[in-house]
């Protein structure tokens, strides 16, 4: 590994402090590095992993669609395509979809079609956007505009215009920044990055109710908490509201790099030819991937396994919380869950891999939990029981 990390480090840019780790293969809910030491996974390569590693049915959809076609461009139809659009629709309760390469085009996307819609509208370019602090919507520039975290976005200024932002869970704070200008209101329904917090019902639904009276674009970035990661397909569907426009990625492709953006017909329709696109965007690869996916959660009945083995985890960390003074919150629900330390937690973290066990931070102070959402009380168990120890 040490030979692999040293040539790696003279060709990779250096923008990710890596672990000392290099993985080879994984099975189930367990990665193994070239050495062939074994990990449990409960970060799932960031939240993407859901059907963990491995899965027979979706290496063999893969493996079938590589021999007969790659890529068409969007110049032309293809089946996969439709089959995965289906689902996502029924899926997310939209009416129409785009699908993207990664989490960050879906947020470009879904910005540009709020804007359009209301240029379309009022044939002005003054619009503006509310987004969160503490946000996160990933690292292309749009989207780096809507991330209220300082360092993200400081270095790269000036980004898009027009953003301004409010406090999460703080309708009253949303409603200051309102004005006739205003074309969208954009949030993760369930903040991953931002340190694992869940909107407040009464927020989410004040906000939507704010957005139909005022006809504001609501867009919900549901590409981390979205994909049954909290028990629902997407958390939106927790509170019984959908967005105008919301996004998708992680999950999506178990792996493949994939994400969406989709809206109802009423704000798609601002769209026309020509408005948007990408080359690789919609390929039958990446699309037979995520309709399989959806395959793949109907057979294992991930929602309700999430359900079940969600409160499970969530008495395992209240119980470990009460036992150790180091753990200051626990929030979260579902298999998107998180602790926060009062002692460092990369420290925590590398102790843990020593002992097989792979974690993700969010921010310095937390660790959040978003294993592939197939694992099961016993993995529950065993993650706890090497965290209690290197805590
Ligand atoms: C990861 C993430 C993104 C960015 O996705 P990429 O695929 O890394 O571009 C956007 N929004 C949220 C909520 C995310 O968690």
């Amino acid at each position: 590994m040490k030979e692999i990390i040293e040539e790696a480090k003279q060709v990779l840019m250096p923008m990710y402090n890596r672990y000392d780790i290099v993985l080879d293969h994984g099975e189930g809910v367990y990665v193994y590095d070239t050495d062939g030491k074994q990990y449990l996974d409960f970060g799932a390569g960031i939240a993407v992993n859901a059907i963990g590693y491995s899965n027979e049915k979706y290496k063999s959809a893969l493996k079938n669609q590589i021999d007969k076609l790659l890529h068409t461009s969007n110049l032309f139809y293809n089946e996969p395509t439709l089959k995965a659009a289906k689902k996502f629709l029924k899926a997310s309760q939209m009416d129409k979809v785009f699908f993207t390469n990664s989490g960050t085009e879906a947020v470009e996307g879904a910005i540009k079609l709020a804007r359009k819609y209301y240029y379309k509208k009022h044939g002005t370019k003054d619009s503006e956007i509310i987004a969160m602090n503490h946000s996160f919507h990933g690292r292309s520039m749009g989207s780096v505009s809507v991330t209220g975290t300082k360092k993200y976005r400081e270095p790269f200024e000036p980004l898009i215009g027009g953003v301004v932002f409010a406090e999460f869970n703080d309708l009253e704070s949303v409603k200051a920044k309102i004005n006739e200008k205003t074309c969208a209101i954009i949030m993760e329904t369930f903040q991953g990055e931002g340190g694992i917090y869940p909107a407040e019902e009464s927020f989410i639904k004040g906000v939507r109710a704010l957005c139909d009276e005022k006809d504001i674009v609501l867009i919900l970035d549901e590409i981390q908490c979205g994909m049954g990661r909290t028990g629902k397909m997407f958390t939106y569907q927790q509170y019984g509201i959908l967005p105008d426009i919301m996004t998708s990625a992680k999950a999506l492709g178990c792996g493949v790099p994939i994400g969406a953006f989709a809206a109802v017909n009423k704000v798609a329709y601002a769209f026309e030819a020509g408005d948007h696109g990408s080359t690789y965007a919609c390929n039958p690869f990446v699309t037979e991937a995520a309709s399989t996916v959806f395959d793949i959660f109907e057979e294992l009945h991930i929602l309700d396994h999430v359900k079940e083995v969600g409160s499970y985890l969530s008495e395992q960390l209240d119980q470990l919380m009460k036992d150790k003074s180091s753990i200051v919150a626990h929030r979260g629900y579902g298999l998107m869950q998180g602790i926060e330390l009062n002692i460092p937690v990369q420290d925590v973290i590398k102790k843990c891999q020593e002992k097989g066990l792979l974690l993700v931070a969010a921010g310095t102070k937390i660790i959040r939990f978003v294993p592939p959402l197939i694992i099961t009380n016993e993995n529950v168990d065993q993650m706890i029981a090497i965290l209690s120890q290197c805590l």
